[in-house]
């Protein structure tokens, strides 16, 4: 939308008010770093989530020791009101054994992982693979009935990957864009989900589909699509392209696939962490300042990127506050969110429950998932009057990494929950290398991403932001 001249000279007045009305409190900045180099605990919350737990798929046992170990921690550390908050999510899913082999024209191994969700198949299957990816709509149409039991191969070769990371807004030299998200490479194609319907209606024993990334590197979601549903396997791309290359050659392959998995029926609420460090001026204790991130994961690797790093950073933040004293005007208040990967669940449910007052009471709510890394600043999400504020508090970041605070918007994670009902919410750009190419949603978002140096510095952004935004006069300017 276009601003008039006087409209937007009415902003930038009441942004520099806003700034000037607020000394940064340098003391208490000292402190937070400090304390975030001599009593970190970064380590042994990231290795808990990341050795000891592992993948945290939602409602999975794992995801719920997660909640556990989380809940437990908070509690030990000695934050008020620390408890977990139940919604409706649905049934769990382990994966207990998967096989996929060429057994024919000679013996591999194949690189391939099945879908989150996905049924088991009807034991081993041993068989020559329905090869769609040559046929045209009539020849498929002919095949159907042969499809039901079948190994069952929609897909032509993947023949586009996701071979970039997505720019680092922060960077010099970078125009960032107007929105920044993930690759739409990594939609599943409209093709894609029509034949998946078919193999379905045709009761396939399994759908074998590419990975749209490369170099053995392989994204793997899935949803629970209920009894209808048929086993799934996403297979590395460059093994997926040499078998159907060897279909179209008439070689005869043979496969042998196993997948058996248990669903986890007993409990289908799903939970978010609530914590806090309670506000201390009469007048502004009502108003809450919340930090979040979500401690759930996608199950082939073991979530390091996305995101046990950000339930690391978000926790510490909130520990070196409470290490260090902090009586901060408004309360401050820490969610670990469930359900983030299968659509935002855990934060919507809370914005859903939230109260009007309750949602007027939030001055703002930080978020960290996409990228790891370092924090180099936060995408302003369009609001103008934010950005002054968040260019002074940056500033005293600068010798941890700070660059510059970016006007654009993110997508894809838990502040997109609170915008929508109106509440400031915001991310911050982390590095995005090898993220979108190597870890995000794969089988390679392993440890060996993320670097304890870099949990220190997120944990210390996160850590002054919320004491500056809790110290305010006002609330956070909203759009
Ligand atoms: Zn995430």
């Amino acid at each position: 939308m276009l601003q008039s001249p006087r409209r937007i000279a009415a902003v930038l007045l009441c942004a520099v008010s806003l700034v000037s009305a607020q000394t940064i409190d340098t003391a208490t900045l000292a402190k937070i770093s400090a304390e975030a180099a001599s009593g970190s605990q970064v380590s042994q919350v990231f290795d808990t989530l990341t050795i000891d737990i592992g993948p945290r798929l939602t409602n999975s046992p794992a995801f719920f020791r997660a909640v556990d170990f989380a809940a437990d921690k908070l509690k030990a550390w000695g934050f008020e009101n620390t408890h977990k908050e139940s919604w409706k999510f649905g049934r769990g899913w382990t994966l207990n054994k998967l096989t996929l082999e060429m057994t024919e024209p000679r013996y591999m191994p194949l690189i391939g992982y099945a879908e989150g969700w996905s049924p088991s198949t009807a034991g081993e299957l041993v068989a020559t693979p329905i090869y769609l990816g040559d046929k045209t709509p009539a020849q498929i149409e002919a095949l159907k009935a042969s499809l039901k039991g079948a190994i069952v191969m929609p897909l032509p070769p993947q023949q586009v990957y996701v071979r970039e990371d997505r720019p680092q807004p922060s960077a010099s030299g970078v125009v960032a864009p107007e929105i920044l998200s993930p690759s739409p490479l990594f939609a599943t194609p409209a093709e894609a989900q029509r034949l998946n319907v078919l193999a379905r209606t045709a009761g396939a024993g399994l759908v074998l589909r590419p990975s749209v990334l490369s170099d053995g590197t392989v994204y793997v979601t899935g949803r629970d699509q209920g009894a209808a549903n048929v086993p799934s396997v996403i297979l590395s791309s460059e093994h997926y392209n040499m078998i159907a290359g060897m279909m179209e050659h008439n070689i005869p392959v043979k496969l042998r696939v196993n997948v058996q998995a248990t669903y986890q029926e007993a409990e289908t609420n799903s939970y978010n962490i609530i914590a806090e460090i309670p506000g201390t001026d009469p007048l502004l204790k009502d108003q809450v300042v919340m930090l979040g991130a979500h401690i759930d994961s996608w199950h082939t690797g073991v979530g390091a990127t996305d995101n046990a790093d950000g339930t690391t950073t978000m926790m510490e933040a909130m520990r070196i506050l409470k290490a260090i004293g902090a009586k901060p005007r408004r309360t401050i208040r820490l969610a670990l969110w469930g359900g983030e990967e299968q659509g935002l669940l855990g934060s919507k449910a809370w914005v859903a429950k939230a109260t009007k007052q309750d949602l007027e009471n939030l001055s703002v709510y930080f978020n960290i998932d996409n990228g790891t890394g370092p924090i180099y600043g936060f995408a302003m999400e369009n609001n103008e009057g934010a950005k002054p504020l968040f260019d002074s508090w940056l500033a005293q970041l600068r010798d941890i990494g700070a660059r510059k605070n970016v006007n654009l918007r993110l997508t894809n994670t838990d502040h997109l929950s609170f915008i929508a009902a109106g509440v400031p919410g915001f991310n911050p750009f982390q590095d995005y290398q090898d993220y979108d190419v190597r870890t995000h949603h794969t089988n390679m978002d392993t440890r060996d991403h993320v670097k304890t140096a870099d949990l220190r510095q997120s944990a210390i952004v996160m850590a002054s932001f919320a004491w500056q935004a809790a110290q305010m006069d006002e609330r956070l300017p909203r759009k």
